[in-house]
């Protein structure tokens, strides 16, 4: 039972029933191509929306709108303490339109309009405001120096850092304000100006939040939305060569075809792409914290979570007793869609990629596999896949090694602790991974010689704006978070004066 709506704010629906344009030069533009992308609501698969489908001229323009204002110094040149306050003001009007937002992002993604509430607006304005401190504490160094001549001469040196220029921000669809904010946000703390592409499958809040980054002071083309495919619009913008920086969240194969393509102009690049998130569940761990901890971390957002638990390798000793409580938690996940008050699992967030979930069960159930799955959601044409258990699956199932990107995870029973290092590691990827112990030394040996960007212990999933994330090996290039964030938006200048 997925239990009564919340009802669907009349701003919102005004919202939807827009004809959307570009957001480029401080407010909407129409774009030169005609062409529409439709937007969908997976609970039901309905049309919900149209937006621009922008063509290579559109982003062009919306490029060049920022090369302007970067260039004009209308947003560089204000003061560190300007900018500050200026973001601290958006935040402000960001958080006052939290139920519009929340329910923008539930009606175009999927989720739980508590998750939306939550996380993507709620986490999202403490980014905003973490980061607005951050313009203010812009740092270099004074250096001492050697410099032998000409004889007798003395010098003093130092250190700025200055913005890039214009930042191209590309968003996925599991999140698509709050890794959006993860762009715009050290965008415009470090004084860049940027062009934010969400996917075409969740444009909406992004158009909604750049009104309001206009209304809060930030100026005209500082902060551009341009809307439309991977194919042109995503390639236009990231290859395009008044581009300084690409900040990209998204998969790995598409990650890569933006590395190659920056290469050509040396534009920097920082990459946040998938994971197969391994938690390794040594037999001293308590059984509780295991399951409440490792249900949200690989079911949080249907699973559509980079940094989720998707393989949990339990030490023999615990694993029926474990497999058992995750069978109870699971089965008794309530699933329905986002705007229900009471459903904790909701659709995924397109037919296409609901189809790819599915073809990975299929598959595992062809090959025998043993699947304990949940409740199968209300049907229709919502996009709905059960929370599902992959008991001890064959090494050769795809679902091992690719990344599913939903509600799926894989329990394997492992003799003991450093089997589970070992398989744990045996992936191209190394975004997170948990050890749950009660034991310090075996949590601190585990986390040592995990391979990955995070590692919890005792925890998983949960992130802050003050600690640094990304990826090591194939998930990605770069750390976005904590306070050297603004370093990778910033050039490091060295000054040198002979007295
Ligand atoms: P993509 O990498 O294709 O999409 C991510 C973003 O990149 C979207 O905005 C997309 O636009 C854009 N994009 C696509 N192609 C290009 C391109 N050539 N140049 C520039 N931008 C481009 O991921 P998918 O949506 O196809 O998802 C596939 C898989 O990726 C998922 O199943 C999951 O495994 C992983 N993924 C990981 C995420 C993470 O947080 N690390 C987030 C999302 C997906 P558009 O959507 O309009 O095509």
């Amino acid at each position: 039972m997925s239990g009564s709506q919340v009802a669907t704010l009349a701003s919102v629906q005004i919202f939807l029933d827009r004809q959307h344009g570009l957001y480029i030069d401080g407010g909407q533009q129409a774009a030169q191509s005609e062409k529409r992308l439709t937007i969908y609501n997976p609970a039901t698969g309905e049309p919900i929306a149209t937006t621009a489908d922008a063509s290579t001229a559109d982003v062009d323009k919306a490029v060049m709108s920022a090369w302007k204002a970067f260039v004009a110094r209308t947003w560089a040149g204000r003061l560190p303490a300007e900018r500050e306050r200026i973001l601290l003001r958006f935040a402000d009007l960001v958080e006052q339109h939290t139920e519009e937002l929340a329910q923008l992002e539930t009606l175009e993604q999927g989720k739980s309009i508590h998750i939306s509430r939550a996380f993507e607006v709620g986490c999202t304005l403490n980014w905003m405001r973490y980061t607005a401190g951050l313009a203010t504490k812009i740092t270099g160094s004074t250096l001492d120096v050697s410099i032998p001549m000409p004889e007798g001469a003395r010098y003093q040196a130092w250190t700025r850092k200055e913005p890039v220029g214009v930042v191209a921000g590309i968003v996925p669809w599991n999140f698509p304000l709050m890794i959006g904010m993860w762009k715009v946000m050290p965008a415009l703390a470090s004084g860049c100006s940027i062009v934010i592409k969400p996917s075409e499958t969740t444009p909406l809040t992004l158009l909604r939040v750049a009104e309001l980054a206009t209304e809060a002071g930030i100026p005209d083309g500082v902060f551009n939305v341009v809307t439309g495919s991977g194919s042109e619009c995503g390639t236009a913008l990231t290859s395009h060569p008044q581009v300084a920086k690409v900040s990209f969240t998204g998969s790995t194969a598409t990650g890569k075809q933006i590395a190659r393509s920056a290469a050509d102009r040396l534009t920097r690049v920082t990459l946040e792409l998938g994971g197969k998130n391994p938690a390794i569940v040594l037999k001293d761990a308590d059984p509780q914290w295991v399951i409440e901890g490792l249900m949200t971390g690989s079911f949080l957002n249907q699973g559509q979570v980079c940094a989720a638990s998707s393989r949990i390798y339990i030490e023999a000793p615990l694993f029926d007793n474990l497999v058992s409580g995750f069978e109870q938690a699971v089965k008794s996940l309530n699933v329905g869609p986002g705007m229900s008050e009471t459903a904790n699992i909701n659709p995924l967030v397109s037919r296409a990629h609901c189809d790819k979930v599915q073809a990975f069960l299929q598959e595992a159930q062809q090959n025998n596999a043993e699947l304990l799955s949940g409740n199968a959601g209300p049907g229709g044409n919502g996009y709905y896949v059960a929370p599902t258990l992959v008991v001890n699956p064959d090494a050769s199932l795809r679902l091992n090694r690719e990344e599913v990107f939903g509600p799926v995870v894989n329990l394997v029973r492992v003799a003991d602790g450093e089997e589970a290092l070992r398989l744990a590691n045996d992936t191209e990827y190394g975004l997170t991974a948990s050890v749950w112990t009660r034991d310090l030394s075996h949590a601190l040996s585990y986390s040592d010689r995990l391979q990955a960007g995070t590692v919890w212990i005792n925890s998983h999933t949960l992130i802050d704006a003050n600690l640094p994330f990304g990826g090591m090996k194939q998930s990605g290039t770069g750390r976005d978070f904590g306070p050297d964030w603004l370093d990778g938006w910033c050039e490091t200048k060295s000054v040198c004066v002979r007295y």
